[in-house]
């Protein structure tokens, strides 16, 4: 009999990780704390509970999260199965009925004869030398989050603070100009959009009396000081934003050899500079409120076309490059494996995905086979390349992500247009992807979804 492996939290990532494993043949125990006991966001008694918005997100491969359903569709996924046999009329987008969604992936893994669901709260991380993989989410309960902090160190974060992220393509360069703050590092690492005094003031405003997300009652506004919402900094006086982030010593502008007001900076967010994030700018305004304010006040944002938008939320995530391995096992107790949003990717879709990556690793060291990462040029490999931090430029500060294209590697060759780019990926990503799935054993005889 092969041996069992276990699964803590059987959330988006926990779920699928659990049905992978048991195609692949393995027993799985699912160990979910529910109905027994509840994170603050989760409401329902299954599986695969959606917190939020009903939606996966586009369904069309030419946006990057719609890439990934496709393939997460050709891997045998049962969180697309699912999702698909739940479907609910949204556009473009793939949304569902969140309880016959949750109901449906609860009948299919408790129908599974490999698979065995356990209602109880895991508060200590499963010891050696049986393999576990640990996918309790954003919300890690309090005792299995201090355990899984004294195994990560530095590297467990408890709070989001995401910073809006735009494609580079939309910044007016007209009025960029690239620079770094006293021309450290190659001297022109970041771009620089310049306030005047008036327009400075103007954004302030528009910042102080912008409609803000309401926390959560479980996310009291506990802001580290060094990390505060752009918001909370300009309520605190109309000058404070101009002596923090948008501080523009050292930042004059080459073609006036003046220096401005005030700067918003942005950094690269990949190494191609596809895609820059807006330097200290995480923020509670609402995502609407944050595309009107940038747009209208930030010179040389007015056709900003947003990647991500800023957020801060209660989030318990792992530095992954630095703690685990490439084949997602934690660097310093290989037994232990770990998926989903606790690994630093964002979304529902991203997180089966990575349960699916995590399970097919363990699939790989249980058959005493080198762990073969997912081609990087596919939408799970994307992702995993976010995961290794081999899509980041050096000394990224890790933060989760979706899967954007700005994750895949360049593409090679001219290609006119956004479309004709996005196309691009695509073609390439399902050529790359295939091969890699089908090279893999032959699933058991479980039932597909
Ligand atoms: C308030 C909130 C709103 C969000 N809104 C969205 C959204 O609209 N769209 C989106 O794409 N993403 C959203 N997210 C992110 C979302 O959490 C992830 O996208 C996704 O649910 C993460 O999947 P996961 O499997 O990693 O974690 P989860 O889906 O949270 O699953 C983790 C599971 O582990 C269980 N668990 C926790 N601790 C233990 C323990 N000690 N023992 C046993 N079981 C345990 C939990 O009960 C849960 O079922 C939101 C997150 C939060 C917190």
């Amino acid at each position: 009999m092969a041996q069992r492996v276990t699964v803590v939290g059987g959330g988006l990532a926990g779920s699928e990780a659990a049905w992978q494993l048991a195609r692949g043949g393995v027993p799985v125990d699912l160990v979910e704390m529910k109905p027994g006991r509840r994170s603050p966001a989760h409401v329902l008694g299954g599986l695969a509970e959606l917190v939020c918005s009903n939606s996966l997100r586009s369904d069309n491969p030419a946006n990057a999260v719609g890439l990934l359903h496709e393939e997460l569709r050709r891997a045998g996924s049962l969180v697309l199965a699912s999702a698909d046999a739940t479907r609910v009329p949204a556009g473009d987008a793939l949304a569902v009925d969140r309880e016959r969604f949750s109901a449906l992936v609860t009948e299919r893994l408790g129908g599974n004869p490999l698979v065995t669901v356990r209602s109880e709260e895991v508060r200590a991380l499963p010891p050696p030398p049986g393999l576990a993989l640990v996918a309790t989410g954003p919300l890690t309960s309090d005792a299995l989050a201090d355990e899984i902090a004294a195994l990560a160190g530095a590297g467990l974060h408890f709070y989001d603070a995401i910073a809006p992220i735009v494609t580079a393509e939309s910044i007016d360069m007209g009025i960029a100009y690239a620079k770094s703050r006293w021309g450290k590092g190659s001297g022109d690492d970041y771009l620089n959009l310049p306030l005047d005094e008036a327009g400075y003031h103007a954004f302030v405003d528009a910042l102080v009396q912008g409609e803000k997300v309401t926390p959560h009652g479980f996310e009291e506004a506990r802001y580290f000081e060094g990390c505060l919402p752009i918001e909370v900094m300009a309520e605190r006086g109309p000058e404070v934003l101009a002596h923090g982030p948008m501080k523009p010593v050292g930042l004059e502008d080459p073609r006036t050899g003046r220096r401005p007001y005030a700067v918003v900076q942005l950094r690269r967010e990949d190494a191609a500079g596809t895609a820059f994030n807006l330097v200290g700018f995480q923020t509670r305004l609402t995502w609407p409120e944050q595309r009107r304010i940038f747009r209208a006040f930030v010179p040389g944002l007015a056709n900003a076309e947003f990647v991500r938008l800023g957020q801060i939320h209660r989030n318990t995530f792992l530095e992954a490059p630095r703690v685990l391995a490439p084949d997602l096992s934690a660097r310093e107790r290989p037994h232990l494996f770990f998926a989903g949003q606790i690994t630093g990717v964002e979304g529902y879709v991203e997180s089966a995905a990575c349960g699916l990556l995590a399970a097919r690793a363990i699939l790989d060291r249980l058959h005493g086979r080198p762990f073969r990462a997912p081609p990087a040029a596919t939408a799970l490999g994307a992702l995993h390349r976010h995961l290794t931090g081999e899509a980041h430029p050096p000394g990224y500060d890790y933060q989760p992500s979706n899967v954007v294209f700005a994750l895949f590697p360049p593409l090679v060759g001219r290609h006119r247009g956004k479309a004709a780019r996005k196309e691009a990926y695509a073609e390439r990503a399902r050529k790359e992807i295939e091969p890699w799935l089908t090279a893999e054993p032959q699933p058991s005889s479980s039932p597909p979804p």
